[in-house]
């Protein structure tokens, strides 16, 4: 049986009104993330896995919209509750790391103070003796020594940061910690000592990870499921090992080849054909069409609806659609 869902988002739409026309980064996106589980969101640059991330938080700005949708987390839909709803929200329920974490610190306060500061807002009877006992033990807990403490953010390293980060959040005991693009600044030792981390926060917390990257090796690696944006929609999701066994939609077969083997023989990469879609005037039916090699006439005239392919392992494709199959056959 599928465990519990932390937060379930349906029929999300995320539109960006520009002077060209209204785009939709997240275009009724419907998904769970599961209690105590890392969820990866892979797909290229610009696909809106970012966009989407921010919108589960409320943290899109102007001219960025969330234009319908629902965001139930731990049973309160959050776009029932006002902005002074949703700060608390924001840190104490559900913290967020971004890929750049000096945007988020504040360049003139030091870590200690950062923490502190962040648990007596968000718990005013907190005294500051008691705040900066529990900064402490949370910060050793995540490698950060207590000497560290004092050190503003530019003293410290990337990896550091991000250590900050999820300690903030953890501060405040947050079930659910987006991370959009962690390790992307990091180099290959930092990165997989951040995985790690991760994986023992999980553990040891109970915590619940969002984890948005571009990078398929970083997913494969530490989360549990996956799910494969293209072109503002979630078009794969299931189990991390049954998608990387036998990936079933075409886009995220052609992700999985396009990442470098060094088991293989073969040097030459695999590149995709075509371009994603211009999100301003995105193609009638499945998204994919004009670069998949298996489209058909119906994949260029009605948008798949999500099919079990294997259990809890979903994918919007038509190939998985026996009806259309056998019709496209009879036609064909
Ligand atoms: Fe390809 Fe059609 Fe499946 Fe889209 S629905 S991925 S075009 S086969």
């Amino acid at each position: 049986m599928p465990a519990e869902s932390l937060f379930s988002v349906r029929n999300l739409t995320v539109e960006y009104n520009t002077r060209a026309g209204v785009v939709k980064a997240a275009d009724d996106v419907s998904f769970d993330i599961r209690r105590e589980e890392i969820l990866g969101l892979v797909g290229e640059s610009g696909c809106g896995k970012s966009t989407l991330g921010k919108a589960l938080m409320r943290l899109h700005r102007t001219p960025a919209r969330i234009a319908g949708g629902e965001l139930i987390f731990d049973g309160r839909d959050l776009m029932q509750l006002s902005e002074e709803g949703m700060c608390a929200v924001r840190g104490a329920e559900i913290g967020m790391v971004f890929q750049d974490p000096m945007t988020s610190l504040n360049p003139v306060q030091r870590i200690v103070e950062h923490l502190v500061e962040t648990i007596q807002t968000h718990e005013p009877g907190t005294t500051k003796e008691a705040a900066s006992v529990r900064a402490a033990e949370i910060a050793e807990k995540l490698g950060i020594r207590s000497e560290r403490l004092k050190e503003y953010p530019h003293q410290m390293s990337g990896g550091m940061r991000q250590r900050v980060m999820i300690s903030l959040a953890l501060a405040l005991r947050a079930k659910l910690v987006i991370a959009d693009e962690p390790t992307t600044s990091l180099d290959v030792i930092v990165e997989a000592k951040f995985l790690d981390l991760l994986r023992e926060l999980r553990q040891e917390f109970g915590l619940t990870i969002l984890l948005i990257t571009h990078n398929i090796g970083v997913v494969a690696e530490v989360a549990d499921r996956v799910a494969v944006m293209y072109a503002a929609r979630i078009v794969e999701i299931g189990d991390v090992r049954d998608i990387f066994a036998s990936p079933k939609h075409p886009y995220t077969q052609g992700l999985l080849r396009s990442v470098p083997n060094i088991q293989l023989d073969d040097a030459s990469l695999y590149k995709m054909e075509g371009m994603p879609p211009n999100l301003l005037y995105p193609p009638v039916g499945c998204r994919f069409h004009t670069r998949c090699p298996f489209a058909m006439d119906i994949c260029r005239d009605k948008s798949p609806e999500f099919e079990s392919v294997n259990g809890d392992h979903f994918a919007a494709c038509w190939l998985y659609h026996p009806t259309a199959v056998k019709a496209e056959t009879k036609n064909g």
